[in-house]
């Protein structure tokens, strides 16, 4: 089974109506009062820049899909230019850090022929992991936008908040909530889909157990 969508995914189901989060040390675009502790940040406003980055982004989620891996993409954006992209691929490339993040984050450096990315922001669809989270500190990005809440693992505000501890993040803002709905409706239709086939594969298999046959490769 590949690594930890479904519990995400199960906790995103219940999370219909997500809600823009701001999650940062820093305080330029927070432009509500700060919440009590355990409440949702304050609401954040993506321009229409941004909302185009997501899209990018979410472009790069389905690329993810189309090799049956979780569908999370991410794009990383310097100067207003997107410079690396990445999608989610553990299981195909058999590496367990191979999230959208972090393929996004080595193509960048790659890039740029620098183990620091100042000035860059990425964009991904699916809140960073603790993980994920940890590899953009060491980045040094400026700016995290993310899609949907991940209220499994999520590192910016749901589970916790990395980047609102001070001693570990002097440089990375976290922004949430960009194109929310559509980046958590297709992981919504990701693992639907999933649900359906391996039904459909064990109405198969019990049918060709009652037939005598041996219904192998079903499940
Ligand atoms: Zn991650």
């Amino acid at each position: 089974m590949p690594e930890v969508p479904t519990p995400a995914a199960a906790a995103l189901l219940n999370s219909a109506a997500v809600s823009s989060t701001v999650s940062s040390t820093g305080s330029s675009t927070a432009p509500a009062a700060a919440p009590a502790s355990g409440q949702p940040p304050a609401a954040y406003q993506a321009t229409a820049d941004e909302q185009g980055f997501m899209r990018a982004a979410l472009e790069q989620a389905q690329h993810a899909w189309d090799l049956g891996e979780v569908p999370v993409g991410a794009v990383v954006v310097k100067d207003g230019v997107v410079i690396a992209r990445g999608y989610n691929q553990p299981i195909g490339r058999h590496d367990p850090t191979a999230h959208a993040e972090i393929v996004a984050l080595r193509a960048a450096a790659e890039a740029l022929g620098n183990y620091r990315l100042p000035g860059c922001e990425l964009y991904v669809t699916l809140e960073p992991c603790v993980m994920c989270s940890g590899a953009m500190m060491h980045a040094r990005l400026s700016r995290i936008v993310y899609g949907a809440r991940d209220p499994k693992t999520g590192a910016c505000g749901s589970v916790l908040d990395l980047f609102a501890q001070g001693p570990l993040n002097h440089h990375a803002q976290a922004v949430g909530g960009v194109l929310a709905e559509a980046c958590g409706d297709l992981l919504k239709s990701f693992f639907a889909a999933r649900r359906a086939a391996a039904a459909e594969a064990r109405r198969l298999a019990a049918g060709a157990g009652t037939d005598g046959q041996a219904g192998a490769g079903a499940g």
